[in-house]
């Protein structure tokens, strides 16, 4: 506790005193342009990653970025998202899964938390369908490869849990909102973003409209200068025509995929039995 008041005064005495016209802007009023659901996890904070100011992140956290779908509680989350979507007319929804994260370790071993955390275990039934279809399509993977293929899979099953939502089958019928799949890496911090053409999970920069690219973007994420830090094996980069890098993730192929679409995701990796 000492170690947060001294980081309060800190807090006052440096970064508000350097930014004090945007606090008195925030004052009157927020104007986020994106809403950001993530895991509780401490080492994930969505403000850093992403170096967004004040006032620009709206975010839902809670144990395994989960959305319970439209109905099923009562719960924070959805008055969260109606309000952001309807009061704050929020136009972009992330949902950002982690490598290492604790939930879905929990989700893959669900019968063990039943008596230690019940209140966990209850929570997990919203990602539910994540546990199913890993457990039904993925089983022939290690217990490493199949955390991060939850990890990537839970993802998506919260976008559809999302799309329940009245307000948000409304906004994506007026083609007035995105929703963006995210996973970030503890480890590495990259951030890889689904893309539903690929059935893979690519650089984010790759997503984004060529009117909104600049040179700053059009070069891949950069490496620590220290050196200590490569691309890991697992991530393919792949030279676009338009001279975007794309790195595609191979292990988070989503099923269902076609014997061909499996291929051009695993080519040179690994074999599929
Ligand atoms: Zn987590």
């Amino acid at each position: 506790m000492k170690k947060l008041i001294k980081g309060l005064r800190e807090f006052k005495s440096s970064y508000f005193c350097t930014h004090q016209e945007l606090f008195e802007q925030l004052s009157h009023g927020q104007k986020p342009r994106v809403l950001f659901i993530t895991c509780s996890d401490s080492r994930v904070d969505p403000n850093l990653i992403t170096q967004a100011q004040l006032g620009e992140l709206f975010v839902i956290r809670n144990a395994g970025n989960i959305i319970p779908p439209y109905g099923a509680t009562n719960g924070g989350e959805g008055a969260t998202i109606e309000y952001a979507v309807q009061a704050l007319d929020i136009q972009q929804i992330i949902i950002c899964g982690h490598s290492h994260c604790g939930a879905i370790k929990g989700l893959m071993k669900i019968e063990k938390l039943r008596e230690e955390m019940p209140l966990v275990h209850d929570w997990l039934k919203y990602a539910e369908a994540t546990r199913r279809l890993v457990k039904e399509h993925y089983s022939h993977y290690n217990s490493d490869d199949l955390l991060e293929i939850a990890i990537a899979e839970n993802v998506l099953t919260q976008i559809e849990n999302l799309r329940t939502y009245p307000v948000i089958h409304s906004k994506l019928y007026q083609g007035r909102l995105k929703i963006y799949a995210w996973i970030y890496n503890i480890e590495t911090a990259d951030i890889l973003a689904y893309d539903v053409e690929r059935h893979a999970y690519v650089s984010p920069q790759s997503q984004l409209p060529e009117s909104e690219l600049d040179d700053s973007l059009l070069s891949p994420f950069p490496s620590c200068s220290n050196g200590n830090y490569s691309t890991p094996p697992h991530l393919e980069v792949v030279e676009q025509p338009d001279d975007i890098p794309i790195v595609i993730d191979q292990r988070f192929p989503m099923s269902p995929l076609s014997p061909q679409q499996m291929e051009r995701i695993y080519r040179g990796s690994r074999s599929v039995n």
